[in-house]
């Protein structure tokens, strides 16, 4: 549907759910693909699966809140490509639930370092990469959290928040130097993040709060992705766009 071709893109968190399905459809695409998450050998299984698709990507094993990997990162899509013109931040955990007044000060900091900071890192060398290639396209996943609140995650929903900022500004700040950035905000999506820590009661709890009647899909919040970081979306920069079954309508 989109043409990535001689287009490169680095995806964190791409060994799985929202960032695995991101990546194999850039690849799909015609994209070269950096395939970065945690673990090597986790990354290296995505990049089998885009290579037996006919499909251009490499591994690599980064985390996203240690700045020098982020720096890494970019310097690795660079040395395999020539350039970098293409960025997905997704990688995000979910962290701990509890209420404010008693949340775990460890689980906060780890939080904010994973979910904002690791953005913020991404960007940080990102942009003068793209800068570098002429100009480019970054997509932040953010969250229906970026905008409204859930009792028990308020790292979380701080973090998210706080993206869609960073992202507004990053973008005002290099428009003019071709780059554009955006956040998506996903409802509740069918991955591991969620599913494998949560009871099927729970799970049909949380689809019933999306009017849409069900949570949704790694595709689905994929297809936006794509969109936005597409030419088809060359007037789109600075803006949260939500994929959320109507959550947030109501
Ligand atoms: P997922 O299936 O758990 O995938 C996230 C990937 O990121 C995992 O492979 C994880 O590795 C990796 N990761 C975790 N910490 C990392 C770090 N410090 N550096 C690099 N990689 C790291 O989660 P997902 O649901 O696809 O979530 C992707 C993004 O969408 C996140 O930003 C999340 O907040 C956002 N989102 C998800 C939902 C949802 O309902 N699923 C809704 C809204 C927004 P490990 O498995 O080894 O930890």
């Amino acid at each position: 549907m989109f043409d990535f071709t001689q287009k490169t893109a680095i995806v964190t968190g791409a060994a799985s759910g929202i960032g695995e399905a991101v990546a194999l459809e850039l690849a799909a695409s015609g994209a070269f693909v950096v395939v970065s998450d945690l673990d090597k050998a986790a990354c290296d299984k995505v990049v089998a699966a885009i290579l037996d698709r006919d499909g251009a990507a490499a591994g690599f094993a980064a985390d996203v809140a240690d700045p020098e990997a982020a720096e890494a990162l970019v310097k690795f899509a660079e040395a395999e490509t020539g350039a970098l013109h293409l960025a997905v931040n997704n990688a995000g955990i979910g962290g701990p639930q509890a209420k404010a007044g008693e949340y775990p000060l460890d689980g906060w900091r780890k939080v904010i370092d994973v979910n904002l900071n690791g953005v913020f890192y991404g960007m940080r060398y990102q942009i003068p990469a793209m800068e570098r290639a002429g100009g480019g396209a970054i997509v932040n996943m953010a969250s229906i959290l970026g905008s409204v609140g859930f009792a028990g995650a308020s790292a979380y929903v701080a973090a998210k928040h706080a993206v869609l900022g960073l992202t507004r500004t990053a973008a005002m700040e290099y428009s003019a130097a071709g780059i554009r950035i955006n956040a998506v905000g996903p409802g509740f999506i069918g991955t591991p993040l969620l599913t494998k820590n949560l009871e099927q009661e729970v799970l049909d709890g949380l689809a019933s709060l999306h009017p849409i009647g069900r949570i949704g899909t790694s595709e689905e919040v994929s297809a936006l992705t794509c969109f936005l970081l597409s030419e088809r979306a060359s007037f789109i920069s600075g803006s949260y766009h939500l994929v959320d079954g109507a959550y947030t309508a109501q």
